[in-house]
């Protein structure tokens, strides 16, 4: 299985190199943050949970993340590899998520993180908030909160990996197009 976590911060573009990426390897992509809208926009009880967290720009707590995780994981079992896209994002689920990997016999292949500039960012989270319907995206404090914790408590996952010899890091501006090539690049010397 090739299994890849893409990395960066909010607004970096991992679900939209996810999607490209899914499309030509032909990987499974899983999105903690597709994931929370969906169970948000059907007001199940995990989603009323997420939305208290994911309105303030806080992480849900890992227990939640990682038990919808499994889920997810127990029912894709036959799967050629995966797009971990918005997860780990702790040192903490870093750990958990190797676990329910290696109960499967599999492993993190690579991580590969998106390097973009943060003005850059808090930009690109404002112009997607304008269409999106997030409300996370809508408030500039929001976005702020949000990158002061991936500051704080996810770019450790970066050190997690590379102190396994597995991090990777790849130029996130640029055209879509161009930032896809890398990953490619990337992905094709693993
Ligand atoms: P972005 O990358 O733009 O911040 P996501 O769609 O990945 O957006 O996530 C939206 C929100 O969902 C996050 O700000 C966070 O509150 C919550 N979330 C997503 N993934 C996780 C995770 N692995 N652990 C905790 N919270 C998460």
């Amino acid at each position: 299985m090739t299994n890849i976590i893409l990395f960066g911060p909010p607004g970096s573009g991992k679900g939209t190199q996810a999607n490209l990426l899914v499309e030509r390897l032909g990987l499974l992509h899983i999105s903690t943050g597709d994931l929370f809208r969906y169970e948000m926009g059907n007001n199940t009880p995990l989603g009323l949970e997420a939305k208290s967290y994911i309105e303030k720009g806080e992480l849900v707590p890992d227990s939640v993340t990682m038990g919808m995780l499994k889920n997810k994981l127990d029912a894709n079992p036959n799967v050629k590899g995966i797009i971990f896209d918005g997860v780990p994002r702790t040192v903490a689920q870093a750990a958990i998520l190797d676990g329910q990997l290696a109960a499967r016999n599999a492993e993190i292949s690579a991580l590969i993180a998106l390097d973009v500039e943060e003005e850059e960012i808090v930009n690109r989270l404002l112009e997607r908030g304008k269409t999106s319907g997030r409300s996370d995206d809508q408030n500039e404090a929001t976005i702020r909160n949000r990158i002061k914790v991936y500051h704080n408590e996810t770019a450790p996952v970066f050190n997690f990996y590379a102190e396994k010899g597995k991090s990777f890091k790849v130029q996130g501006m640029g055209s879509i197009e161009e930032i896809a090539q890398r990953l490619a690049d990337t992905i094709n010397s693993l």
